[in-house]
């Protein structure tokens, strides 16, 4: 299978290689283009586990791995880490569908795409013949760090470098991180904020030099950042698994259309619900929920792209995004493949902070998508209002989600069955969960988890109760003009 670069039809690339690259040459996203071979029969996935689910979806969209390669890879990637064997199950709260995507290790929903990323990054060293160590090199501002940790943790063949904000992430989020068990992991602290990490670690893979250093210790730097195609795919599972559970619960017919509503930050997730669409999904709309940072409700409503405003650090702040990497995907799609068209339009956003599509292609993309936000305030009430009347506790991103779901059906219900995905464990972020119940909240995060708990007695997941008082592993804290050389040494090591 050919995957092309969203800028430039002449690069292109096989899966192996789509992976191990994570971004192509010219800075575009390798993405599929033809879907025609990729059709899932939808009532044998009736008859499927997630697991298997999760073989047949990913494996269809990554042909190069062979059906059994792929089935015995994605076994071993979610073995025993999920809390269930159905790894995302669907709950009914009121008259929608809660898609729980955070019954992971770390409790947040990437631990779904990077329980399987070093797998499929291991898979394809190995069908490339890459002798070298993978060193992945990721810089976090909370959720992402830890969910990568927990994947790549004692992945053969693979080390990972965690760089996070001292003093920018949440005490629970450190304390996940700092404790993070396994062999092949290290996690330092950055004298600085998020961006101050993340343009340490893009300087190390622009160094010309790393290259060198890197090969002479037999190592390769990577990333596991969401535009590699290998994070992508194991997302589609969960939108056919969720279709699965409504037709096996008589809440819907084989064939019915169904809305999903999507937390969205880097438009990874949604985008995985559009090649489930496209892979043979029945869907009726894709509602994009966005907070205060509302530069992709602006988008789909009007095709025009302006990041020039204002940044907010919201409550759900892994949706405080004003470029949304995977969007450029989408565009290619939505275009019927104008790569001279995307590849102009990322330039105008790189140079100006703005751009407009084309009217056919905001058409394509209003025929699929409708788009909502929520400010702090909104998801909040939600969350509250939600509890009270259903016993169901949100947390701030899927109450995002939530509040964009009641505006979408206030404007135009289709009278589909609509599922809302949710992103992250309230607990994940009990501060502000509990304020939005309780009105107040403590300033340790360990104390609100407990009086969270007392409150809703929502069980917490085991890997966050397990967290208080374990030793931490890792107290590096270093300036970022020390980064380079701090991998470096890892690496020689
Ligand atoms: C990453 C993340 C999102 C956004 O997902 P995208 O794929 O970036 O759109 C939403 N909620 C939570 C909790 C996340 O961690």
């Amino acid at each position: 299978m050919k995957y092309y670069s969203t800028r430039s039809q002449k690069i292109t690339a096989n899966a192996p290689e789509a992976i191990l690259k994570g971004i192509a040459p010219d800075g575009g996203l390798y993405t599929p283009m033809d879907f025609s071979e990729m059709q899932i029969d939808l009532k044998s996935v009736l008859q499927m586990s997630a697991v298997e689910i999760s073989a047949e979806t990913v494996g269809r969209l990554l042909p190069d791995f062979a059906p059994e390669e792929m089935r015995a890879l994605i076994e071993a990637a979610y073995a025993g880490k999920f809390e269930t064997e159905d790894l995302t199950p669907v709950a009914k709260v009121g008259d929608a569908f809660v898609l729980e995507l955070f019954r992971g290790p770390t409790s947040a929903f990437k631990d779904v795409a990077l329980s399987v990323l070093p797998r499929l990054i291991v898979a394809s060293r190995e069908k490339l013949g890459v002798k070298d160590e993978i060193v992945i090199l990721t810089a976090t501002s909370g959720d992402t760090g830890k969910a990568a940790l927990e994947g790549f943790r004692d992945v053969p063949g693979t080390r990972i470098i965690v760089f996070y904000p001292d003093g920018g992430v949440s005490d629970v989020q450190k304390a996940q991180m700092v404790t993070q068990e396994g062999g092949n992991v290290r996690v330092c602290a950055i004298r600085g904020n998020f961006d101050d990490a993340q343009t340490g670690v893009k300087n190390i893979f622009a160094d010309d030099s790393a290259n060198g250093w890197a090969a002479k210790s037999g190592a390769r730097l990577s990333s596991a950042n969401s535009i590699n195609l290998g994070r992508l795919a194991p997302q589609v599972a969960y939108y056919f698994k969720a279709y699965a559970d409504l037709v096996l619960t008589g809440e819907i017919t084989l064939g019915d259309e169904v809305n999903f509503v999507v937390p969205t930050g880097n438009f990874g997730d949604i985008l995985a619900g559009e090649f489930a669409r496209r892979m043979g999904l029945p869907v009726a709309r894709l509602v994009c929920a966005s907070n205060a940072n509302n530069v992709l409700t602006d988008f789909i409503r009007t095709g025009r792209y302006d990041r020039r405003r204002e940044f907010f650090k919201t409550n759900s702040p892994s949706m405080d995004i004003l470029v949304s990497s995977n969007l450029e995907r989408y565009l290619l799609l939505a275009s019927e493949g104008d790569f001279d068209l995307v590849a102009k339009l990322m330039r105008e956003l790189g140079q100006n902070g703005v751009y407009d599509v084309p009217q056919s292609v905001l058409e394509a993309m209003q025929r699929r998508f409708s788009a909502y936000c929520a400010t702090d305030a909104e998801a909040a009430e939600t969350i509250g209002r939600v509890w009270r009347e259903h016993g169901y506790l949100l947390d701030t991103h899927t109450a995002v989600a939530w509040t964009a779901m009641e505006k979408f059906r206030a404007e135009c219900d289709n009278g589909c069955a609509t599922v809302v995905l949710s992103t992250a464990s309230p607990y994940k972020f009990s501060k502000d969960v509990l304020r939005a119940l309780n009105g107040s909240a403590p300033e340790d995060g360990f104390e609100a988890m407990d009086q969270l708990h007392r409150l809703t007695k929502v069980p917490v997941p085991a890997n966050l109760t397990g967290l208080r008082g374990r030793a931490a592993r890792f107290d590096d804290c270093i300036d970022r003009d020390q980064m380079n050389h701090y991998v470096q040494k890892a690496v020689a090591e």
